[in-house]
């Protein structure tokens, strides 16, 4: 029996680790894939203050685990299939857990295109991570779609390993930071196919075209690349916690401004959880009020 159990090693889970450790509670991190969670699929962090020019991500989310092992916080991989709000315990892949509070730090995966051809060709030239598929696309044509920060700062970082990178994105106007904007115009590896959407991912052993489709004319045509990367959102992380806690109708948690979830001792922070805004700052906001709130449901058990 734990203290605290929190599930998911991403951002909020660890900075959630950091302020549980410092209040001496007796906390077990449990991660599925690996420490630091999707936000590793971006290089750099621009805007995560205290680093002008930026920061590399691994390097921020390693000085963050450095942190919280300071402070004697066990981190074990494992993957939660289950959850008893009443009985506080967890069920995973390898083990059974058991804590007076939980905290759900599972973050959220990549939203897919759901064309024909992208599960065929997901690891042959589809990709949802430029930071980790990029160099096998040196010199080659790559498409990226979608209109958000994540298609901004993803198309500068593999226009330096491809030869072109076209943005596709549905509407006429990006809805990245303007700053992120700016760069991509001035990047000439870097062009606009706007109003259009990709309908389906086509190739023989690995991909070699999308059809793309203008929305405002309504015609399609095959576009020839090598890759398709695809940042189009993301969809939390809370399948198995669906019927346990409240949710809206895109499976994120509700909480109140505490990080109550809607049941007792369980506190859920970062991208899985609906809110307005989703950035490494603000789920590290996160991670600290609901170990704060954690701390506090613990006390008063005692
Ligand atoms: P996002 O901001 O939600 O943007 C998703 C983009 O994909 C939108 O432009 C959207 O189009 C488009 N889209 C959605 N579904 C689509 C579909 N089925 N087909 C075609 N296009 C589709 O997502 P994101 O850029 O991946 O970023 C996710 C979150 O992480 C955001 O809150 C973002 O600010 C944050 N982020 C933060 C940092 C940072 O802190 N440094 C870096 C990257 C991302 P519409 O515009 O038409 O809706």
């Amino acid at each position: 029996m734990h203290d605290l159990i929190i599930i998911g090693a991403g951002p909020a889970g660890l900075t959630a680790a950091l302020y549980a450790g410092r209040s001496r509670l007796d906390t077990l991190m449990i991660e599925k894939m690996v420490v630091g969670g999707r936000i590793l699929m971006s290089e750099t962090i621009e805007n995560y203050p205290g680093f002008p020019g930026g920061i590399l991500t691994q390097e921020l989310i390693s000085r963050m685990e450095t942190q919280v092992k300071e402070l004697e916080v066990k981190i074990i991989s494992d993957e939660i299939t289950e959850l008893d709000c009443q009985k506080k315990t967890i069920k995973g892949l390898n083990s059974v857990y058991a804590s007076k509070a939980i905290i759900i730090a599972s973050g959220a995966k990549p939203r897919k295109l759901n064309v024909p051809g992208e599960e065929k060709y997901t690891g042959r030239g589809v990709s949802y991570c430029a930071t980790c598929d990029a160099p096998f696309f040196k010199d080659k044509k790559i498409v990226i779609v979608g209109g958000g920060n994540a298609v901004a700062e993803e198309a500068i970082y593999l226009s330096r390993f491809a030869s072109s990178v076209s943005v596709i994105h549905r509407r006429q106007d990006l809805r990245a930071d303007k700053i992120l904007q700016e760069k991509l115009q001035e990047n000439k590896k870097i062009n606009f196919i706007l109003s259009s959407i990709v309908t389906e991912i086509k190739g023989s052993q690995k991909v070699e075209a999308v059809t793309i489709k203008d929305l405002l004319s309504g015609k399609e045509n095959d576009f020839s690349c090598d890759g398709v990367f695809i940042y189009i959102g993301y969809e939390p992380e809370t399948t198995f916690l669906k019927g346990k806690l409240e949710m809206n109708e895109s499976g994120l948690l509700l909480t109140d401004e505490n990080m109550v979830t809607s049941a007792e001792g369980i506190f859920a922070c970062g991208d899985c959880r609906k809110k307005g805004f989703y950035q490494v700052i603000n789920a590290c906001g996160d991670g600290a009020v609901a170990a704060d709130s954690a701390y506090k449901f613990i006390a008063n058990m005692r």
